[in-house]
């Protein structure tokens, strides 16, 4: 499989009719860097930073920070590397943040995610002053978690430019321009505002954990109701198919970077709905490139259309298999 691999990394990701999809890392660890490249990773669709924040009591220093994610950017070797805001609260720890986020009643609901940001300024700009330091040293992206509101991201925009200033002034050597601002489709109130935010945003990454979460009301951590949990499910198509299309409109990149990226299973009907890039767990890449080199862009189209158009989940699981099964 070591040769299946090699073989599988040097080939581009194109479909049978010559459509090109863009194949992105997932990372969780920067460990996981070296995997991501030998799987043929054309960059980091999603860096998740709370990594540099759990198994401590201290918060990270702005150096220390800012050379995390320059290795990581330098290790990706001119290719992009998305960095996400610090995702904390919620399903996510922290235990330097654990007073701070209080003892919520629903804490999927409460103080997490880009809104803990939004509120302790200073923990946000350090992270931002460590990623614009970073972005001087290769192609770096900012990309905003649990995004619901067209203010958030104009506050951020705001605050990146503050800071990239401030930076400026201390004599910080940057990039010439700023990295690109996109935000993470997954409150499905952002999914459907997606049109007005893809004026805002300079791309969207939809993270179908949380979005399927949130539009069924399932705890994606819950076992007893994870049987419920699908993100098949054809409110949750509709919204990945809407988030989808603002995009394309608004002429920017779009990528799915939940679970359901990284599962062969889904790739005709992600490419079918007009996903571009797809963002996924390193270990997935090499069985995700196979299944797309497999398929028919136009004939995922058309499973895609079909598939829209139906009601219930079960026929809608059943019509992507049989498509599946065509898979030469
Ligand atoms: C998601 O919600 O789909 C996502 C990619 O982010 P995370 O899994 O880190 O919440
Ligand atoms: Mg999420």
């Amino acid at each position: 499989s070591d040769r299946i691999l090699a073989r599988l990394r040097k080939v581009p990701a194109i479909t049978r009719d010559g459509q090109r999809v863009g194949m992105l890392a997932n990372l969780e660890l920067p460990r996981e860097l070296d995997m991501a490249l030998k799987s043929g990773a054309e960059g980091v669709g999603l860096l998740r930073s709370e990594y540099l924040f759990m198994n401590r009591v201290d918060l990270p220093s702005e150096d220390e920070q800012a050379e995390a994610y320059r290795a990581i950017v330098e290790g990706m070797a001119g290719r992009p590397v998305t960095i996400r805001t610090l995702d904390v609260g919620g399903d996510k720890l922290a235990p330097s943040l654990r007073e701070r986020l209080g003892d919520a009643a629903n804490p999927a609901l409460g103080l997490r995610a880009i809104r803990l940001g939004l509120q302790e300024r200073a923990l946000l700009e350090t992270q931002l002053a460590a990623i614009l330091r970073a972005a001087a040293h290769g192609e770096v992206r900012i990309l905003l978690p649990m995004i619901s509101s067209l203010s958030e991201v104009r506050q951020v925009r705001e605050i990146v430019t503050q800071v990239a200033k401030k930076l400026k002034r201390r004599g910080v050597k940057l990039a010439d321009e700023l990295p690109p601002i996109g935000i993470m489709i997954e409150v499905p109130g952002a999914a459907l505002a997606a049109d007005a935010l893809a004026q805002v945003a300079d791309f969207f990454a939809i993270g179908s954990n949380d979005l399927t979460q949130y539009t069924l009301a399932i705890d994606r951590g819950e076992e007893q109701v994870a049987h419920l949990y699908n993100p098949l499910h054809p409110a949750v198509l509709r919204l990945i198919q809407f988030a989808t299309e603002a995009a394309l409109r608004a002429r920017i990149p779009v990528s799915v970077c939940g679970e359901i990226a990284g599962d062969p299973r889904f790739v005709p009907l992600l490419l079918g709905l007009g996903i571009q890039d797809l963002s996924m767990a390193p270990v997935n890449l090499p069985r995700v490139k196979q299944r797309i080199r497999s398929i028919d862009y136009l004939a995922a189209t058309r499973c895609a259309r079909l598939i829209m158009e139906q009601w219930d989940s079960g026929r809608i699981a059943m019509m992507l298999d049989d498509f599946n099964a065509l898979a030469v």
